[in-house]
């Protein structure tokens, strides 16, 4: 008998439009930036205020092989200068979710 491998929707809690949360400690959004989802696992140094609408999530994110590094805070996306994509110091409300 063939296991069926579990399709993401029935793996990922949709917290908000803005954040699924896909296992004790990963959250996902959609950068703005660089057109695609992000994955920040709290097991790490980063932490979470628990808000779904207008998350605080600290310190700084790099992403290194993207180069897009920032926090987000109250909900919106501060970019820090150095990021590869044109949202580069910029704040901007966290997206919606694309699915
Ligand atoms: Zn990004």
């Amino acid at each position: 008998m063939s296991r069926l491998i579990p399709l993401r929707k029935d793996t990922t809690l949709r917290l908000s439009d803005k954040l699924d949360k896909i296992s004790e400690s990963l959250l996902v959004h959609w950068c703005s930036g660089c057109n695609e989802y992000h994955l920040i696992d709290l097991k790490d140094k980063w932490v979470w205020n628990g808000d779904v609408q207008y998350p605080t999530l600290t310190p700084k994110f790099i992403h290194a092989q993207l180069s897009c590094t920032y926090c987000v805070v109250n909900g919106e996306v501060h970019y820090n200068s150095d990021c590869s994509h044109p949202l580069a110091g910029s704040i901007v409300p966290i997206a919606s979710l694309p699915h």
